[in-house]
Parts: structure tokens; C-alpha cells; sequence
């Protein structure tokens, strides 16, 4: 049998999570500060041609679904190239993006045409002006018009939205609304402290337990949907609606038991678990002259030590939580 990559705990990875840029047109406070991060340089940022190569490696040992993130994938200059290269690569059943929809209305017709199965488009706020609060950039009506386009559209889709303490908590139930006409899967995310900036005081925490409280509060046919294996969230529907909803315990961490991901940073930086620091630069190995097979034996040996849980990733780390998810690629 074929290698395939398959941690210590038994977890066998099969989901690439690859972030195409570290930069991006919008400016969210719970990803950024203001003045943006600092960008690296150009040539550090791993080529389309490195990225195809890496997933293809990947997937020869296993992996058959991949999310392009980012920052924002639709800003670097290529990339639906770069979708369409990747979609030749037989072993992958499904590419996911991940965007915040601005620049994508005018690609979604090439974009159905591959293997792109889903889109999760994050948008925080149905009030443009707290939008435009929320992101530091007034583009809330052309990403609602990405979320009306993709709705009809042949491609799934999953709406992110960071739930975050005093700002847009009270809106969940606007969002679950959302889910009585239309198909889509709303996705409430526990908000990180990968922001640029690191942890802040919140008057409430606004965790799992809390927001399905509020959404128990105000619906009365809340029902449990059964999970798929390494499902990132926690789902439910209400009773009669089309679409669904899911909580993502992102910071409390409870999905971790059957992870089936790791991560690759723009930079090339392979990452066993979103809050380890980045365990390997492949981009710096791969510019080194390393073969492909030389690529297996270090993904097999890098996924061998995938931590337990997000708690142990952390507290393996050199330094406290703090930057973008910009550059990690959410
Ligand atoms: N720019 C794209 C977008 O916003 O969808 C892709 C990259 S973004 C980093 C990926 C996801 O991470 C988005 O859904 C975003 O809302 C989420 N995210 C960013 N910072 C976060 C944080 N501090 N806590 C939780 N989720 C976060
Ligand atoms: Fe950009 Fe996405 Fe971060 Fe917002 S969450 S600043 S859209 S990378």
C-alpha cells in the first residue's frame, strides 16, 4: 500500500490548508491592526509552481482536499490560473477557498467549472456600516452580492462570521434567520487572539456554550445535525429551514480528536496545528534542491509528530499567540 501520512495518535491527514498570500485588500480588527502586517517580500511567498508541487506530493501520500486561504487568494495576481493547474491534479476530490468575497463576483462562472465543491465566504455583519467597522473597508455591498451570486450557484456555500464580544453578538439571530430561505451554511467561529496584536479583554466571552445559548434562547426547533468525521464545526438547523448552522470552537478547542489537517503558510511554513509556531520551512528546502521523495519522507516525519491537541501545540511554541491569521492562513 501507498504511504500515507498518519500521526501518533492514530489521525490520518487528508486536508491541506494552504495559504496562497499573507496579503489582503480588507483590514478585519480581529485579524489586523489597521495598518496592516508587515508583508514579506515577493520572493519569500512560495510560487504557484512550488504550491502545485507541494500538493501534489501531498496528495500522492494521501491528502485529497485542499483550502486555498490566505490573506486574501483572490488578490495575488494568477491565481484562478492557479486554480485551474491544481484542478489537473487528479488525486484531489475537492479544492475549497476560503475569501472574503470582494474581488470574486467576476470569477465564480470559470470558478464552478472546477473542482471547487465549496466556498466559505466571511462576512461578519448584515449592516454595512458596522461592516465597514468590522473590516476598516466599505465593500459590504459587493460582498453580499458574492453571497446572493454564490447562493445560486452550483458551488456550496458556508458563510464564516467571527463572533466577537459587544459587536456583531447581536446579530447571531439575524444570521440564523438567514438560513430560513436561503441554502447556505452559516458558521458562528469562537473569535482567536490572531489578530496582529494578541489576546484582548472582552466584557463577555463569547465561547461555544454561550453562543448556542443565545441561539437556543431565541429559537424553539433547534435541531442536532450529525457531524461529519473532522468536521470543524458543530451543527444544527432549524426545524423547517433550508439551510443549516454550525459553531466552530475554534479557541476552546474540542474538534482536535480527529483532525485531519495541517497547514502551509505562504512563506512555505508547515504547520501540524493552527497554533503551533510552524514546525518546518519547505519552502527553504524545496529551494535547496530537495527531490520529491525526499518531500514524502519529510511530510511523513513532520506529520509523525502532530501534536495531541491545540493545547499541547501551544504550549510547544516560542513565543505567546499574536500574529495575523493573515499569515497563517485561516
Ligand atoms: N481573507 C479570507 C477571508 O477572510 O475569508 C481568507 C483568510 S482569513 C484569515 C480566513 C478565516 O479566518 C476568515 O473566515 C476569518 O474570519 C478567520 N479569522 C481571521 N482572524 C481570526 C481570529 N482572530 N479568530 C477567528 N477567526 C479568524
Ligand atoms: Fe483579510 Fe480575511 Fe484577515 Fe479580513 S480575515 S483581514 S479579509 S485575511
Amino acid at each position: 500500500m501507498e504511504q500515507q501520512l498518519i500521526d501518533s495518535f492514530g489521525r490520518q491527514i487528508s486536508y491541506l490548508r494552504l495559504a496562497v498570500t499573507d496579503r489582503c485588500n480588507l483590514r478585519c480588527q480581529y485579524c489586523m491592526p489597521a495598518h496592516g502586517i508587515d508583508i514579506v517580500d515577493r520572493k519569500e511567498l512560495l510560487t504557484f509552481k512550488e504550491m502545485y508541487r507541494i500538493t501534489r506530493v501531498l496528495s500522492e501520500l494521501g491528502v485529497n482536499k485542499v483550502r486555498l486561504t490566505g490573506g486574501e487568494p483572490f488578490v495575488r495576481k494568477g491565481f484562478i490560473d492557479f486554480l485551474e493547474m491544481l484542478d489537473f491534479n487528479d488525486l484531489l476530490d475537492e479544492i475549497n477557498i476560503t475569501t472574503n468575497g470582494a474581488l470574486i463576483s467576476n470569477h465564480i462562472h470559470k470558478i464552478e467549472q472546477l473542482k471547487v465543491k465549496a466556498i466559505n465566504l466571511s462576512i461578519d455583519s448584515l449592516d454595512k456600516q458596522k461592516f465597514a467597522e468590522i473590516t476598516r473597508r466599505d465593500v459590504f455591498d459587493e460582498v453580499y452580492k458574492t453571497l446572493e451570486t454564490l447562493e445560486k450557484s452550483a458551488i456550496n456555500l458556508k458563510l464564516n462570521i467571527v463572533v466577537q464580544s459587544g459587536i456583531n453578538t447581536n446579530e447571531i439571530i439575524d444570521f440564523v434567520t438567514l438560513t430560513k430561505h436561503k441554502n447556505i451554511a452559516v458558521r458562528f467561529i469562537e473569535e482567536m487572539p490572531f489578530n496582529g496584536v494578541g489576546q484582548k479583554a472582552v466584557k463577555e466571552v463569547w465561547n461555544y456554550n454561550r453562543i448556542i445559548k443565545e441561539i437556543n434562547d431565541n429559537f424553539k426547533n433547534v435541531e442536532k445535525l450529525i457531524d461529519k468525521k473532522s468536521s470543524t464545526s458543530r451543527n444544527f438547523k432549524i426545524a423547517n429551514y433550508v439551510g443549516t448552522f454550525g459553531i466552530i470552537p475554534a479557541f476552546t478547542r474540542t474538534i482536535c480528536g480527529d483532525c485531519n489537517r495541517i497547514r502551509i503558510t505562504a512563506t512555505g511554513l508547515f504547520k501540524n496545528c493552527l497554533f503551533d509556531d510552524g514546525v518546518f520551512n519547505i519552502r527553504d528546502f524545496i529551494r535547496n534542491g530537495a527531490s520529491n521523495d525526499d518531500l514524502k519522507a519529510l511530510f511523513l516525519s513532520l506529520v509523525a509528530k502532530k501534536p495531541k491537541d491545540g493545547f499541547v501545540a501551544e504550549k510547544q511554541r516560542n513565543s505567546d499567540v499574536s500574529e495575523s491569521m493573515s499569515t497563517i492562513g485561516g
